[in-house]
């Protein structure tokens, strides 16, 4: 299988902007697209914030962030992005079909690329139905934020080459990433356990049990964990919570699964976390 010089990322949203970053910082060539030209111009200013902010911690050195950045395109048309990328990573909704038929278009565009999906929850099987070559699909599941969160599930779905996994996991060490393989199956094994506990602290919301910032505290200060389920769901985004928890109902039947109210209304009144300013909590304006 060839080697791996030029990644393109497809969707420059709260993932994709993250993902073009390490990659540029692993010495790949990674051009980030994106249907909207607005996603493009805040992934450049995040981006950039993020390299300075790693100069400014002594976790880079200035060069280094050049030499990143040097590594790194931005083209609006997404046919042209992914043309000479030998492997395409999409960071598009969490939608079957958007996903689907994004695979069918580039990988016609470009017949020898790996495509890997950063789907959290969605069957990487199914996605790779609609590729002209399903057998280089992957999933390559990046954790946010991308640049400082060091997991990337890599899933192979039944039909993926044993090279193609390989391959996977390999770039996802260059990156700086520690990979584990897991089966093609809902939610993997992140999001499987991850919603269960963010969809079990809304509902402990709901009833009142105690404030957001208290059931976040539970589990940061007696369990350990770096940061509380309702502060996670902010910064995953409450819309893209919710598609991953409506998949995961349909999927696994099972009732752990269903989203509340509290999260259909969060959404609906476009309270979406840290993206919007609001979630959970309240979040200042940032790029
Ligand atoms: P997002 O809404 O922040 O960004 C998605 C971007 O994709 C948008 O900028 C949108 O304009 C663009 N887009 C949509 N359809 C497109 C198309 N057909 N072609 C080109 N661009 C298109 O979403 P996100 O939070 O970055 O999530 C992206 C994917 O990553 C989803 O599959 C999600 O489940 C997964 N994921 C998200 C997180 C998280 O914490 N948000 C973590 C891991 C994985």
């Amino acid at each position: 299988m060839a080697d791996v010089k030029r990644i393109a990322v497809v969707g420059a949203g709260t993932m994709g902007h993250g993902i073009a970053q390490v990659a540029a910082m692993a010495g790949y060539d990674a051009v980030l697209t994106d249907a909207s030209e607005a996603a493009l111009d805040t992934a450049l200013l995040r981006i950039r914030e993020n390299l300075d902010g790693a100069v400014e911690r002594a976790k880079l050195t200035a060069k280094q962030a050049h030499d990143a950045a040097n590594h790194l395109g931005f083209e609006p048309d997404v046919d042209r992005a992914v043309r000479h990328a030998d492997l395409i990573i999409e960071a598009v909704v969490e939608d079957l079909d958007t996903k689907r038929k994004l695979f069918a278009r580039v990988s016609a565009v470009s017949p020898k690329a790996i495509l890997a999906t950063n789907t959290s929850s969605l069957s990487v099987a199914g996605i790779a139905a609609g590729a002209a070559y399903p057998e280089r699909v992957v999933g390559m599941h990046f954790f946010n934020p991308v640049h400082i969160m060091r997991l990337v599930e890599i899933v192979p779905h039944g039909g993926t080459d044993a090279a193609v996994t390989t391959q996977a996991t390999d770039i996802a060490r260059r990156m700086g990433k520690d990979p584990i393989v897991v089966r093609d199956t809902p939610g993997f094994a992140s999001s499987r356990l991850g919603v269960v506990l963010g969809l079990e602290a809304m509902r402990m919301v709901e009833q009142g049990v105690a404030s957001a910032e208290d059931i976040d505290k539970a589990m940061e200060l007696g369990y350990g964990h770096p940061m509380g389920p309702l502060k996670v769901t902010d910064l995953v985004g409450l819309d893209v919570r919710l598609a991953i928890a409506d998949y995961l109902h349909r999927e696994l039947k099972d009732e752990r699964y269903a989203a509340p109210d509290i999260l259909r209304r969060m959404v609906s009144a476009g309270d979406l976390g840290k993206k919007s300013g609001k979630g959970f909590y309240d979040w200042p304006a940032t790029t």
